[in-house]
């Protein structure tokens, strides 16, 4: 079976309108291709490889719903001892349920990989082993990697780090941190030597959740750069959050991009958690939480944005729909010069599959599998603009899900010739 999309207006290739797909992958993309046993026309359409979500925790999405469970104060470290006191009566049944809702959500918008962190400081790695389980039975429809993340602490939990390797063992993709957590700058800065040492002992990418406080003097994203750099690993690194590099002086950040620039590290910005989480002890004016996202694109990092949460301990909304997360973050981050929105897809796509190394099976180019998702828009400037909606998203040829375009029943139309 050959199925051809025409008329089809594909991000970053203003060369070709046609795609051919022919055993789950893209057999041509160009113009005037061969004839096909099925011929869909797009009219136009945007067409984007799928939606990456980079930075989740499937482990305790929704766990924030349902009475007594909302973080009052609205900070991170509420959120962590919530988590904290509901996780002992967690099972592998409660895990799955929950991922399952979160995925099945990310799915409906479009995205096709996550990369999701789970909780280790727990003594029977419970998120672990339900989601291993999930990211084999699903990986047909969508590619997950897993971060073996101490969420109370490498030190402040007794024994993370053995159950860390032990997560690794497993199958973990990727190792995490927390060090602004730890109990110490000296512990911290020890967290991430150890991690980054275990990261490059096992091959394993390293994701940290880094300085998130808006506290200008915590400088761990400085001590996890430097780590990186001395083992050439910046590529496989990635930096999340770094809400205090928002915080910082132009002096101490100028210094730093130059770093950055040399060790090629990679970093994530949540816009909506982290407007959310920052500047609770700000009066006014107050900060926005976010980290220099358009310094650091400009200074030619790779920089992806990701949804975090969805209704956890952390942050009460959510819904994965990565187009709220980019609107939110272009204004954020001031990123909203015409030439950058028309090339701000890349924050929730390329750049995400950058971080998740995931190239080889990314992007709408002939030989690779024929993942790809058509929104109701004409061109990136639209869709953006509009918030467009994501009409199909097809995972190696085949429908994940496709829907109408919506219509109104009895709309005045102003611009009809009747009421002009
Ligand atoms: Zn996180």
């Amino acid at each position: 079976m050959i199925k051809k999309y025409v008329n089809a207006h594909i991000y970053g290739n203003s060369e070709a309108d046609e795609i051919l797909i022919e055993n789950r992958q893209f057999k041509a993309v160009g113009n005037n291709l061969p004839e096909a046993d099925e011929v869909i026309d797009l009219e136009g359409r945007l067409v984007l490889p799928p939606y990456v979500d980079p930075h989740l925790h499937l482990d305790y999405i929704f766990s924030g719903l349902g009475e007594g469970n909302a973080n009052i104060s609205g900070t991170l470290f509420e959120g962590i001892q919530r988590w904290s006191d509901n996780k002992k009566s967690l099972t592998e049944e409660m895990v799955r349920e929950r991922a399952l809702k979160g995925i099945q959500k990310e799915l409906n918008h479009g995205v096709q990989f996550i990369r999701t962190h789970v909780d280790i400081t727990d003594p029977n790695l419970t998120g672990m082993k339900a989601l291993i389980k999930l990211r084999e039975e699903l990986k047909d429809i969508v590619t997950i990697q897993l971060v073996a993340f101490p969420q109370e602490g490498f030190f402040r939990y007794q024994g993370a780090e053995a159950l860390m390797i032990k997560a690794l063992e497993m199958g973990a993709d990727v190792l995490g941190g927390i060090p602004h957590f730890e109990i110490s700058y000296e512990h911290g800065v020890e967290s991430l030597k150890r991690i980054v040492d275990l990261a490059i002992k096992y091959n394993v990418m390293i994701d940290i959740h880094c300085d998130e406080n808006d506290d200008p003097n915590s400088r761990f994203l400085e001590v996890l750069n430097a780590f990186v750099m001395e083992k050439d690993y910046g590529k496989y690194t990635t930096a999340s959050h770094t809400t205090s590099f928002g915080s910082v002086e132009n002096s101490y950040a100028n210094k730093m991009l130059g770093l950055f620039k040399e060790s090629q590290i990679n970093f994530i910005s949540c816009p909506t958690e982290n407007a959310h989480l920052q500047g609770r002890g700000d009066t006014y004016p107050k900060r926005r939480g976010l980290t220099r996202v358009k310094e650091l694109l400009a200074n030619g990092n790779n920089v992806a944005f990701a949804q975090d949460s969805i209704a956890d301990y952390w942050y009460p909304l959510g819904n994965g729909n990565m187009m709220n997360i980019l609107d939110n973050g272009i204004h954020l981050a001031h990123y909203t010069h015409i030439d950058e929105i028309n090339k701000a897809f890349d924050l929730i796509t390329y750049h995400g599959a950058n971080i998740m190394r995931v190239n080889d099976a990314y992007g709408i180019e002939e030989g690779k599998p024929a993942n790809f998702i058509v929104l109701d828009a004409k061109d990136p400037y639209e869709a953006i603009r509009e918030r467009a909606e994501v009409l199909m998203s097809i995972r190696h040829g085949e429908y994940i899900f496709k829907r109408e375009v919506r219509k109104n029943e009895l709309a005045i139309d102003l611009l009809s010739e009747s009421t002009k």
